[in-house]
C-alpha cells in the first residue's frame, strides 16, 4: 500500500530555538502550538511520534560556563531547560488533540516520569507522543547526541531533524548564492565532505547505529508530517 505508514517510529528533534518563534528569547506560545499541531499531524502517517526537546531558548551550556560557572553545572541548567519546553509542547499537545507524556532522563518525579527505555516505547506504542526531556542526562552532550541515543534504543527509522534550513547545503546557502541542497548523502559522503549535519558526537553515533537523519526546515506548517512522508524539502543523509 503507497498509503500506508512510512515508518513504524521515529524520532523527532524539535530544537529549543524553534520554540523561540519571533521572540529573542524564551517561548513563543503561538509558535508552541503550531509544532504541536504539526506533531499531531505527523502521528496521522502511522508513525509513533517520539520528540527530543532542545533547550537553546532559555539556556545553552557552552555559552554561559566560565568565571565562577563550571562547564557540568552549566550543562545541568542547560537540561533543565530542555525540561521546561517539553512541559510546555506536552501542554500544547494535548491542547492539539494527542495525548502526551514527558518523560525526563534526569528524574524529578514530582514533574514528570522519569526516561526509561520500556516505558517510553509502552507510551508510544499506547498512541501516546512521548516528549524526551533532559538530553541524555549528561554533561558535555547536546540534545542531538540525545536524538541520537533515543532513536537508536528506541529502534526508530529515522531521526527527523527539524531546523531552520530545509536540508545540508553544499556551502551556506544565506552566505553563498551558489550553494545546492543534497538530496542524499550516505554518512560517509557528509563526512568525507565536512557538512556539518550534527555535532561530531551527534554524528558518530547516527552512523555507527546506521540511522538515517533526515533535515528539514520547520518554519511551514505540516513540515513534520511531510518530512516523514518524504515530501517536501530536506536532505537524507542515509546508508
Ligand atoms: N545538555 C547537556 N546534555 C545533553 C543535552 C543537553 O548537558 O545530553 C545541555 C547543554 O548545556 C546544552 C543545553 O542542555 O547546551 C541545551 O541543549 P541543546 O543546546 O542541545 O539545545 P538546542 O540547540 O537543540 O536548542
Amino acid at each position: 500500500d503507497r498509503n500506508g505508514p512510512v515508518y513504524g517510529r521515529v524520532l523527532v528533534k524539535v530544537s529549543g530555538e524553534a520554540l523561540m518563534g519571533t521572540e529573542p528569547f524564551g517561548l513563543h506560545w503561538p509558535t508552541i502550538e503550531r509544532i504541536a499541531q504539526d506533531l499531531v499531524e505527523a502521528k496521522s502517517t502511522g508513525a509513533e511520534i517520539a520528540v527530543v526537546v532542545g533547550g537553546g531558548n532559555i539556556l545553552r551550556g557552552a555559552s554561559v560556563a566560565g568565571q565562577g560557572l563550571d562547564r557540568a553545572t552549566a550543562d545541568h541548567m542547560g537540561m533543565l531547560a530542555t525540561v521546561m519546553n517539553a512541559l510546555a509542547l506536552e501542554k500544547a499537545v494535548e491542547q492539539a488533540g494527542s495525548p502526551a507524556r514527558t518523560l525526563s532522563a534526569i528524574p524529578m518525579p514530582t514533574i514528570c516520569e522519569p526516561y526509561a527505555r520500556q516505558t517510553a516505547s509502552r507510551h508510544l506504542t499506547r498512541g501516546r507522543i512521548v516528549l524526551l526531556a533532559g538530553g541524555t542526562g549528561n554533561p558535555y552532550f547536546t540534545t542531538d547526541t540525545g536524538a541520537v541515543l533515543r532513536a537508536a534504543e528506541l529502534d526508530c527509522g529515522a531521526v527527523m531533524k527539524a531546523t531552520n534550513v530545509d536540508g545540508v547545503y553544499t556551502a551556506d546557502p544565506k552566505l553563498d548564492p551558489d550553494a545546492r541542497r543534497y538530496e542524499r548523502l550516505t554518512h560517509d559522503e557528509a563526512l568525507a565532505k565536512d557538512l556539518k549535519v550534527m555535532d561530531a558526537a551527534a554524528f558518530a553515533l547516527a552512523r555507527e547505529s546506521k540511522l538515517p537523519i533526515v533535515v528539514f526546515s520547520i518554519r511551514e506548517p505540516g513540515a513534520i508530517a511531510a518530512a516523514i512522508r518524504g515530501e517536501g524539502r530536506s536532505t537524507t543523509v542515509a546508508p
